[in-house]
């Protein structure tokens, strides 16, 4: 049964029931008042016929007497003057044994029977008349009243109820009747009667003030339902709808009464929720934003300077953090250097530049505490003076995955990620702290794997032998310098050496030899350059040097100054073979080429500093050839050494033999 169904049942019977119960009582009452109403109309009527009767019989009994008193003669007609008058039917003077010595009748009876004696009635004598008797000179004197219509009639107006003589034959309808018996005063048999008579007009006139305020209690009842289920209804509705996601919801507000009420809470909680809600929604959406960039950094770039601002950043974002620091340990050291921050005030209010300058002690302050004893710390203000100022932190180490689980379970830590204040919230919490330790777990991972990269790269791009950089990293390096001159309108300088007579070397000193004079070789030309020069093992006993911003001027000086370091000490080895000398005299032949002036791409540059050489060997080893000029039109793409004319003051071309 629905909530309206039990308001109205409740209503119902709440109105209908008294309403009823009312009703029944006054029929009732009304009822019985009725009853008692028609026995004190029988009453009263009963008295009131006893006593008409009762005065007949006296009138009838003065009638008889008067007749009797007057003489004899004058009976007959004092006889005839009372009938005449109307106080007797008639008046018969009988004397005994004698006929009727008179009778005078106004209106006979059917005179079968006597009529009935006033004074001493019989029961169930016969009622067509009444009479008084009176006697005298043993005349008998009887003055009779005939019981006709026209008496009933009297006796009924009088009495004001039905009258009948005798029992009277059943009557169509109900009627409440009195049998009044013959007493002497008294000597007719009579039947009085009345209408059962309910009161059917003030039953109807119940009836129908019931059944109006039944309809009217129905209606009410409804309404007063209807009123009180549809804001429920509504509610009910709404609450449906925002169950199902829909928190635009809104709720008519009925009346300023308890549903209203209600109504204008669930409008505001739903608001509420719709605001908490887009909320949460931007902040996962931004916290998805900035997990889209730390994947794809990750996968894109090997570059920890890329890398560790995204994650970084991600960090804040996962935990509303207002700033937050990354350091990573040196391993020279173990001392935290500073890679990223964000949002840092104060002494930590730094340029990027300015913040990979500070460092910090192990083992001091959280930050040292957390990276030496690689355990998560959270807390509320008071770390040492050099970390950042805040209200509260939380800091966990960036710890590298264990090689292998079992047998090393404690990773190394390789830095401390620092998260401070959260924005406009309380202090962080431990599940922040968690969320930050599992984040952290990624970010070692991404920095382990770098730092594995960083190695494999550098394993792939360098010579085992010499250590120095090998002929792959060469063209890399090559096009971004030449790139890199080309764009700031610089010069580059590339060398390509070729150690003369090498075979005969590994030939008479064995291979082994030979590789100690490559390497002697390669140490010999790092120690004779500058910072920013590089130098790479091309192959065999082939080698280039990287100068930049270095003219051909300079790249003669450099040739000159390698050429006589290789040449001014023999390198000396283990002789195979007694008898042969230990040093080993070596030299070396050196091509010079010059970007932009012999050729316009990494390539050409190359190409150019290998014919150079070629020249140099040519021209007797031990010596270093300047390539030719390139024309314009060679410059942007046909080198073309050979044709080119030089002009212009031009260093040397031809390096000095010995
Ligand atoms: P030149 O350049 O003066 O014309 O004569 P060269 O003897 O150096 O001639 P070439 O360039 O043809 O010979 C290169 C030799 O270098 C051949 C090879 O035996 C030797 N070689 C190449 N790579 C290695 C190496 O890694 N170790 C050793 N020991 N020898 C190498
Ligand atoms: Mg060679
Ligand atoms: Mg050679």
């Amino acid at each position: 049964m629905t909530l309206r169904g039990r308001l109205t049942s409740a209503f119902l019977v709440v109105v209908l029931g008294p309403v009823l119960l009312g009703a029944i009582f006054v029929a009732l009452t009304v009822s019985a008042v009725n009853r008692d109403r028609t026995t004190e109309r029988l009453d009263h009527a009963a008295t009131t016929v006893s006593a008409a009767v009762g005065a007949l019989c006296r009138q009838l009994q003065a009638a008889a007497d008067a007749v009797a008193v007057v003489p004899a003669e004058n009976r007959v007609a004092v006889a005839d003057q009372l009938v005449a008058r109307g106080l007797a039917t008639t008046v018969d003077v009988t004397v005994p044994n004698q006929p009727l010595l008179g009778r005078a009748a106004a209106h006979s009876g059917n005179g079968t029977t006597g009529p009935l004696s006033c004074a001493d009635p019989v029961p169930g004598g016969t009622a067509t008349a009444f009479a008084a008797y009176a006697y005298a000179d043993e005349v008998t004197v009887v003055a009779a009243q005939g019981v006709d219509p026209a008496l009933m009639e009297r006796l009924a107006d009088a009495a004001g109820v039905a009258v009948a003589i005798g029992v009277p034959a059943p009557d169509p309808g109900p009627r409440t009747t009195r049998q009044l018996t013959a007493v002497p005063g008294q000597p007719l048999p009579l039947t009085l009667s009345v209408p059962t008579g309910e009161p059917t007009l003030r039953y109807a006139f119940l009836f129908l003030i019931v059944l109006v305020t039944a309809a009217v209690a129905v209606l009410a009842a409804r309404w007063l339902a209807r009123s009180t289920t549809r804001p429920l209804g509504d509610l009910a509705w709404a609450a449906d709808r925002v169950a199902n996601g829909d928190l635009d919801t809104r709720v008519p507000i009925p009346r300023p009464d308890e549903l209203g009420r209600l109504a204008a809470t669930f409008n505001r909680m739903t608001r509420e929720l719709q605001s908490y809600v887009q909320a949460l929604t931007a902040s996962r959406d931004q916290l998805r934003r900035h997990l889209a960039i730390l994947g794809d950094t990750l996968s894109s770039t090997h570059d920890l300077d890329r890398i560790l601002p995204v994650i970084l950043r991600t960090a804040m974002t996962a935990t509303g953090a207002r700033a937050g620091l990354l350091l990573l340990a040196d391993p020279s050291d173990g001392r935290l250097a500073a890679r990223c921050g964000a949002g840092l005030t104060g002494a930590w209010d730094l340029t990027p530049a300015e913040l990979v300058q500070r460092r910090l002690p192990p083992g001091l302050g959280v930050l040292g505490t957390v990276a030496s004893t690689g355990r998560p710390m959270r807390g509320t203000g008071g770390q040492s003076p050099d970390e950042p100022v805040c209200e509260s932190y939380l800091a966990v180490p960036i710890c590298a995955p264990p090689a292998d689980p079992e047998t090393d379970p404690e990773p190394g830590t390789l830095g401390v990620l620092a998260l401070y204040d959260r924005l406009g919230g309380p202090a962080f919490e431990d599940t922040d702290l968690r969320t930050l330790r599992t984040f952290a777990g990624q970010a070692g991972v991404a920095v382990h794997n770098v730092r594995v990269h960083e190695e494999a790269q550098r394993l792939s791009l360098t010579d085992p032998l010499t250590g120095l950089w090998n002929y792959r990293y060469l063209r890399e390096v090559l096009r971004r310098e030449v790139e890199r001159a080309s764009r700031f309108g610089r010069m580059l300088t590339v060398l390509v050496l070729d150690l003369d007579h090498f075979k005969e070397v590994n030939d008479t000193y064995g291979h082994t030899a030979g590789d100690q004079v490559l390497g002697e070789f390669a140490r010999r030309i790092r120690i004779g350059l500058r910072e920013v020069d590089v130098a790479f093992r091309q192959g065999g006993e082939e080698f280039v040097v990287l100068l930049p911003e270095t003219d051909a001027y300079g790249g003669v000086i450099v040739a000159e100054r390698l050429g006589a370091a290789v040449r001014d000490r023999p390198v000396p080895v283990d002789p195979r073979r007694p008898g042969l000398d230990d040093r080993i005299s070596i030299s070396v032949s050196i091509g010079i080429a010059v970007f932009p002036e012999h050729g316009g791409t990494a390539q050409q540059v190359l190409d150019a500093a290998d014919e150079a050489l070629y020249a140099a060997k040519h021209a007797g080893r031990d010596t270093y050839r300047l390539a030719e000029r390139v024309s314009r039109a060679g410059a942007e793409g046909h080198l073309d050494a050979a044709t080119a004319t030089t002009g212009g003051p031009q260093p040397p071309r031809h390096g000095h033999g010995r």
